[in-house]
């Protein structure tokens, strides 16, 4: 092992799009492990929209704000290297909140176990991880869509959109993904199985684009899962059924605005909640972390059986996160974006 690690700090606040200088590369010295703590090579470290939020300090966020020079907080999966505690050993593969760090220490309650003999390590972190869990609670606790029904999922071909897509799918609910670009809706359609996919990026105004979603949804939409906001938000709006329920479970297009800019996410015609009795709900799914089992049996049965497919973007190397980070905002990823930090072949 080293002497030293390296991190990622949070140097500044962005003022809207995040940028590279908003990050700072430390070295340090490797510290010293009390009594009962356990040292981790994180292998995989996940980046994710939220961290978007954490970067600016404004209440608009559903996470904490993340504190300046210190670490960028992040989940991460990795391998323990060393340890003080007696439910721990070197070896042991587990999930924590390491960040983005090269290596971390951690009590045992800030560490989950996870079994990387059968399904990669790096899963953990997308399908079965928060974004899977994400999914599976936003299409059954909320969506809880009926054969016959038609579901749409916004960021369609993103770690969450995807398995809510192939959720529906499963379940045999027709479902229409959104996405930008058409070999994301490509891999939408042929690869996960969507009934159809609409490249909002082609369709030039929200007029438009409220065209196609509802030529691919001719019956209406009887729920939605929204991860963008926007323009697609307010086109689905326009073409929900009677009963229809929205799982608002995030609004990225708006996470770099400049501070008060309007969100693009504002409802411009809030009547359909009455005309339509719209059932709509936001929720952050570790208020949820009570159904993680059930949610995770279920969504590591369909991964094992090869009815869940999952992809991965992954960078390499500490110092590729932040343009990674910046480059899944703006849409650069394929399914679930990740940082390689080391692999296995490297240990210990
Ligand atoms: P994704 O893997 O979906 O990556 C983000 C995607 O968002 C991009 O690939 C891009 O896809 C799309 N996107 C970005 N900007 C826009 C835009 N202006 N208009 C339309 N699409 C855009 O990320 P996740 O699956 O991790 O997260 C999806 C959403 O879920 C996020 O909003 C996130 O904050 C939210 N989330 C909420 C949680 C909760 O507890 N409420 C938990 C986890 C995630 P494209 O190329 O198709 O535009």
């Amino acid at each position: 092992m080293t002497d030293t690690y390296r991190r990622i700090v949070l140097a500044s606040r962005p003022e809207g799009w995040a940028t590279v200088d908003n990050f700072r590369l430390e070295e340090l010295p490797m510290p010293p492990l009390a009594e009962d703590e356990i040292r981790v090579r994180n292998h995989f470290l996940s980046l994710d929209p939220y961290m978007r939020g954490r970067m600016s300090d404004t209440k608009l966020s559903y996470a904490e704000p993340q504190k300046l020079d210190e670490t960028m907080g992040g989940r991460t999966v990795g391998e323990v290297v060393e340890s003080r505690h007696r439910d721990f050993a070197v070896g042991d593969t587990v999930r924590g909140m390491l960040g983005w760090a090269e290596y971390g220490v951690s009590g045992a309650g800030g560490l989950t176990k996870v079994d990387a003999r059968r399904i990669p390590l790096s899963a953990y972190l997308g399908v079965l991880g928060m974004t899977g869990m994400t999914a599976w609670y936003g299409f059954n606790k909320i969506m809880d869509p009926k054969v016959g029904e038609t579901v749409v999922v916004s960021a369609a071909c993103g770690a969450v959109g995807g398995v809510v897509g192939q959720l529906a799918r499963i379940a045999g609910i027709r479902v229409v993904g959104v996405a930008g670009g058409q070999e994301k809706c490509r891999y939408v359609t042929e690869e996960l199985g969507f009934d159809a996919c609409i490249d909002y990026k082609t369709a030039g105004d929200a007029k438009a684009l409220v065209g196609l979603i509802r030529s691919a949804a001719p019956q209406g939409v009887d729920a939605h899962f929204e991860n963008v906001g926007g323009d697609v938000l307010n086109a689905v709006m326009t073409l929900l059924n009677p009963f229809a329920r929205v799982a608002m479970c995030g609004l990225i297009a708006d996470y770099n605005s400049t501070k008060g800019q309007m969100p693009t996410s504002a409802i411009t015609q809030p009547v359909i909640f009455i005309t339509q009795r719209i059932k709509m709900q936001g929720f952050v799914i570790t208020d949820h972390l009570d159904l993680w089992t059930e949610g995770m049996t279920a969504l590591a049965g369909h991964v094992a059986s090869g009815r869940i497919k999952y992809r991965e973007t992954i960078a390499d190397g500490l110092t590729a996160a932040p343009e990674a980070f910046i480059g899944m905002l703006k849409g650069q990823n394929f399914g679930k974006q990740l940082v390689r930090l080391a692999s296995m072949r490297e240990l210990p």
